[in-house]
């Protein structure tokens, strides 16, 4: 049996993978088995923010490893607070709770958002359409997607989805027992669909006026990808909750959530917890990650090869109307809607030793490294406008 049938034979059929056998990796670059090179403009899905084997990572993840792997959270430990100080640092929120995973952060968040509603007699969460918060029941409970949902009911009581980027739709639904209003601000699973200032700015006059929590999910659009530290920043609104992850322990799996002021004594002694979450080796490797991001100008590189890359996509739909709908995104987190299925394109490009994604059916993606230059860009759009031509041929 080669490796595909393998992995075929031994797994829940949940993935549909690459068939790439990956051997390493060394910065924006992956190497298969028969040494032939990649460039990874989809960064394990925005977790590798400093591509693969970054020296910062790798030393940060042995010297912690040489002390203790795991201890619990009966203990207090260095890195935890290290990392937990840095977050609140730049983040301006005061309290940190970490997890495994984004989605356990999300059902951290729905449960302290909850805790904070009971005595108010707050009740219902809103959603939106497209979101994607992850693969548990809370987290499902504020999607609409039926892809994800099929088959998994009953969901969550007290959960609304409605259509995102839709003002009169939030102002028609939010009332006093609204407890929660959870949103990606630059949607990412759901098509890369940025929020409008008009639908933030109604929000932010609703969270006024009946005092619901808002709960911005930064899993994927934070820690700098979008030129900011959250992508909310590129709004006029403060949310209550921030969740991140995804490039949070430096390609260990770590998330967290952020709270401000208003819920900062809700969790009290035992009503949360969790074994493994905020490991001390995830711990260490985000603090390198987040000073590479922050200190040492990846932030910024974001910002300018971002807009470096936007504009080259915009310059290609000028090129194609008839294939490229919209080009959308902020910074390194960028989305091109095409008028057709883009799964045929993903391979294409991995013909052409390229690795990007497609989300929501028809609309590329591209979440690269935070490291990436401009040279990558080049190479990337000059891949997809070969790809492009051809099919217009046809
Ligand atoms: C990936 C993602 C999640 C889920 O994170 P997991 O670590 O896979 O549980 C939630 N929200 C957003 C916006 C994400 O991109």
């Amino acid at each position: 049996m080669n490796f595909i049938e393998r992995e075929s034979e031994v797994f829940f059929h949940t993935y549909k993978r690459f068939p790439l056998n990956i051997e390493r990796g060394e910065g924006v670059y992956l190497f298969t088995k028969d040494g032939t090179r990649y460039l990874d403009i989809f960064a394990g899905l925005g977790v590798n923010a400093l591509g693969y084997s970054h020296p910062k990572i790798i030393k940060a993840i042995h010297e912690q490893s040489g002390k203790y792997l795991h201890l619990s959270n009966y203990f207090l430990q260095e890195p935890q607070i290290q990392l937990a100080e840095v977050l609140t640092k730049l983040s301006g929120y005061p309290k940190v709770f970490f997890s495994n995973s984004g989605t356990e952060a999300i059902e951290g968040a729905m449960k302290l958002s909850r805790k904070w509603g009971s005595s108010k007699g707050k009740t219902e969460i809103v959603s939106f359409s497209n979101a994607f918060h992850g693969r548990t029941f809370g987290a499902l409970s504020l999607m609409d997607n039926e892809k994800y949902k099929n088959g998994y009911e009953p969901f969550l009581q007290n959960c609304t989805s409605i259509e995102f980027n839709n003002g009169e739709q939030l102002r028609a639904t939010v009332t006093e027992t609204t407890l929660a209003v959870i949103l990606e601000f630059i949607q990412g699973e759901g098509g890369v669909r940025p929020a409008t200032q008009a639908f933030v700015n109604e929000l932010k006059l609703l969270q006024e006026k009946f005092n619901f929590l808002v709960i911005a999910d930064e899993i994927q659009a934070g820690l700098g990808r979008t030129g900011r530290v959250f992508s909310f920043q590129h709004y006029d609104i403060q949310p209550d909750v921030v969740v991140v992850a995804k490039p949070l322990g430096g390609g260990l799996p770590l998330g967290a959530i952020l709270g401000n002021e208003k819920v900062a004594e809700i969790f009290t002694p035992g009503v949360h917890g969790t074994t493994f979450g905020g490991n001390p080796v995830a711990c260490a490797a985000g603090l390198g990650t987040l000073r590479e991001i922050f200190e040492n100008g990846m932030m910024t590189n974001a910002d300018t090869v971002g807009a470096h890359f936007k504009s080259e996509l915009l310059k290609m739909k000028g090129e194609f109307p008839s294939l490229i709908k919209e080009v959308r995104g902020i910074g390194l987190m960028l989305g091109v809607e095409l008028t057709f299925d883009g799964e045929p394109i993903v391979t294409a490009m991995r013909e052409k030793r390229i690795l990007i994604n497609c989300t929501a059916q028809t609309v590329l993606r591209f979440l690269p490294p935070l490291i990436i230059q401009e040279q990558h860009v080049t190479e990337t759009v000059s891949a997809l406008r070969e790809v492009l031509s051809s099919m217009s041929i046809l």
